[in-house]
């Protein structure tokens, strides 16, 4: 792709997918800009990325044909401010900021500009990235197609209707964490029973990738791979009802509500 794309703000979600970008290959580092508050964030992305670095949010904004806005929600009115006046026609404006609208982000600029709301997630830096995009009617195909091949290069993407855009922080946004917590959990359940820290990490990381391949690759309904692992009588069928006792579905369920209220009040 012939063309430069830049960040303005560049903390972990930049990170994530600039080193995703660079990875795939879709784009050379030459072509990806990046800016930030801080100097220090600036030299450690310099030395790990070998992209283009700049002090002025501005300077940036003027150069490239897509930005990703990357800072946080509370920031995003005060960004825009910043750059309105130098925002191009033909810039693609790329949100990544749970609750902020569409409609929010082009009341700021107060003109017409292409934006492209978008909820990616931190797995990007593996390329294995989940990220869900709705755009505004100002979008082309064309430009709607290089996005996806940007998100599609560190990961899959999905286009989502804007009215949903608030609930895919709860199942994709953000449930990275809540695996980790069940990654951690289960590693701390094998050492407690006497399996090695390093070897536990391993076996529950691998078993939870190979379960979500599973649900991909083979297109079975969860439900029914679940019903293979548990033989009548058996191991795994004693976990799942002790699971269900202590509400382990209700819990994830309940959790993601509180994840969406969370994130449609930070737009
Ligand atoms: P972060 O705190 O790690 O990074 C924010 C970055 O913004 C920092 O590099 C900071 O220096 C920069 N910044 C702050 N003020 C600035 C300014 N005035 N000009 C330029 N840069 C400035 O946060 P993050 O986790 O990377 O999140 C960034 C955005 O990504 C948020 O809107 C968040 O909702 C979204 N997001 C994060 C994740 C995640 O897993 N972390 C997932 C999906 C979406």
């Amino acid at each position: 792709m012939n063309k430069k794309i830049g960040f303005i703000g560049c903390g972990k979600m930049a990170q994530a997918m600039i080193g995703g970008l660079i990875e795939s290959n879709v784009i050379d580092k030459h072509q990806i800009y990046v800016s930030a508050r801080s100097n220090e964030t600036l030299v450690k992305v310099k030395d790990l990325y070998n992209v283009h670095t700049l002090n002025s949010n501005i300077d940036l904004a003027m150069q490239v044909d897509y930005l990703f806005l990357a800072v946080k929600p509370d920031l995003y009115p005060t960004i825009i401010e910043e750059i309105k006046e130098v925002i191009s026609n033909n810039t693609v404006i790329i949100t990544i900021a749970a609750g902020i609208t569409l409609e929010g982000v082009e009341k700021s600029f107060g003109k017409e500009v292409k934006i492209v709301r978008t909820m990616p997630n931190t797995p990007s830096l593996v390329r294995e990235g989940m990220s869900a995009l709705c755009h505004n009617q100002v979008v082309t195909n064309e430009e709607l197609n290089e996005v996806m091949e940007i998100f599609n290069s560190f990961g899959k993407c999905e286009l989502v209707n804007e009215k949903l855009m608030d609930a895919v922080p709860a199942v994709s946004g953000s449930s990275p964490a809540y695996v980790y917590l069940m990654i951690e959990a289960l590693a701390d359940g094998a050492v407690l029973q006497g399996i090695q820290r390093d070897q536990a990490y391993k076996l529950a990381a691998q078993a939870v990738l190979g379960a979500a391949k599973m649900v991909l690759e083979t297109e079975l309904h969860p439900g029914e791979l679940k019903d293979q692992v548990c033989t009548p009588g058996g191991a795994t069928i004693e976990a799942i009802a002790e699971l269900e006792k202590k509400g382990f579905r209700s819990s994830i369920i309940s959790a993601m509500e509180r994840c969406t209220e969370k994130s449609v009040s930070l737009g």
